[in-house]
């Protein structure tokens, strides 16, 4: 790593994560967005709830990195014990610091609460450290230099994790190192295109040494790409890289922001006043409780049903007998009619319907698993389309046909 980019690791602390209970997202995040702002992040460490083993990483992480980030293990437990091992690699004591200490109690007391002992453990910091003030949470955060290098220490938890980077650690950090390298980092997410039609349309934008170099992480039906430049001139070549993704992707684009394509949809969905209703039957209610996470919903979002079995479609959404019995539950003509029946009962403008094959049983040569069809009222119109999913797993598939289904309702929004 050169002068101009300075060093950074990033230790993920908690037995949770050591037993692959957790996966740990907080290096992940922490990562991007360093990267971006021209830190070279060397490595990442994953260490239990142990004493001497975080003070170790700790010490030989800042012997050598300008900058180490770690998460986890600041809550009121015995088990927390990044405050300790922090001190003992700086080869100083844990010092009470009153002020938390009140402000702890002033938590407490705010909710009708007394404070228990325990929490009295988070006012303790090391000598010399700056305290971090947590706005999400109550374990509070703390920076302190050890050896040559700056450690900073943030809760586990990502919501506090991330307002605490965001607000306390890349300030700092740009502000100690105004010298280093520009970098410049973007992202897109997209929507009905796989990884491998992405890769043969993105050509040499790809390759190991493109400038800006580019990312591509596929999941359950949405990619997730990152662009990143360095140098100089990384603003202005991100600038014109994106202009052309842009360009190229228009149709696939749906957030240069989120990865969540629900949220997505459900913003343009009341910018235009659009109501919604969704009708389910192998997702069970997923759609609808993806479409419900989206703040300010409630605007658009009338209802929807889970008609699993025959009599369940007919009964509620009007399916005809002798479209199930001919056609069968999965097939287009009833996702269609599901579609047709939510919209009409429900009153709104559009209505999304999802039938398929989740699996693992139940396939068979006409219908296997993964087969998914999904229907679309739209206003006067009406369509629907299907898809053979990989046959990947019951929760892959209804994932994968959720997001299928809001980016067939995006694209026709977008017509
Ligand atoms: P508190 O105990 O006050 O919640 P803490 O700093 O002690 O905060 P931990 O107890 O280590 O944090 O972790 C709390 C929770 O935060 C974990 O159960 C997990 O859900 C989440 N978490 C911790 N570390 C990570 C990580 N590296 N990546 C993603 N999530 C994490």
């Amino acid at each position: 790593v050169s002068a101009q980019r300075p060093a950074a690791s990033l230790v993920a602390i908690g037995d949770e994560l050591l037993a692959g209970r957790i996966a740990d997202g907080n290096s992940a995040a922490i990562a991007a967005r360093l990267s971006g702002i021209g830190f070279g992040v060397r490595g990442f460490a994953v260490v239990g709830d142990d004493l001497e083993q975080i003070a170790e990483l700790f010490s030989r992480c800042a012997g050598r990195d300008e900058l180490v980030i770690a998460t986890g293990g600041l809550g009121p437990t015995q088990d927390d014990l990044t405050r300790e091992a922090a001190a003992r690699a700086a080869g100083v004591e844990l010092e009470l610091r009153e002020e938390v200490a009140a402000w702890l109690r002033g938590w407490f007391a705010a909710r009708g609460r007394t404070m228990p002992d325990s929490n009295l453990r988070q006012a303790f910091f090391p000598a010399g450290a700056d305290v971090l003030e947590n706005r999400v949470g109550t374990a509070p955060g703390f920076r302190l230099r050890i050896g040559r290098g700056t450690l900073f220490a943030l809760p586990g938890p990502p919501p506090e994790m991330s307002d605490m980077l965001e607000r306390a650690v890349l300030p700092w950090a740009r502000a100690a190192w105004p010298e280093r390298e520009a970098a410049a980092r973007g992202e897109f997410h997209l929507a009905g295109i796989s990884e491998s039609a992405f890769a043969e349309r993105a050509g040499a934008w790809m390759e190991r040494g493109a400038e800006p170099r580019m990312g591509v992480t596929a999941h359950t039906g949405v990619l997730s790409v990152s662009l990143l430049s360095r140098g100089a001139a990384a603003e202005a070549v991100l600038a014109a890289r994106s202009a052309e993704f842009r360009a190229r992707f228009a149709e696939e684009i749906y957030s240069d922001e989120q990865p969540d394509l629900a949220f997505s949809v459900g913003r343009i969905l009341i910018e235009r006043g659009v109501t919604l209703a969704t009708a389910e039957s192998c997702t069970g209610g997923m759609l609808a409780a993806r479409i419900t996470s989206v703040p300010g919903i409630s605007a658009v979002y009338r209802g929807g049903w889970v008609t699993y079995a025959d009599q369940a479609k007919q009964r509620e959404l009007g399916v005809e007998a002798e479209l199930l019995r001919s056609h069968g539950a999965v097939s287009e003509p009833v996702a269609r009619a599901m579609a047709a029946g939510a919209r009409r009962e429900s009153g709104a403008r559009a209505a999304l319907a999802l039938t398929g094959v989740a699996g693992p049983g139940g396939g068979t040569r006409e219908k296997p698993v993964g087969l998914v069809f999904c229907g679309l009222a739209l206003d006067g119109e009406l369509e629907a389309r299907g898809w053979r999913l990989p046959p990947v797993g019951r929760e892959q598939v209804r994932t994968y046909a959720v997001n299928a289904a809001l980016d067939l309702l995006r694209r026709a929004l977008a017509r």
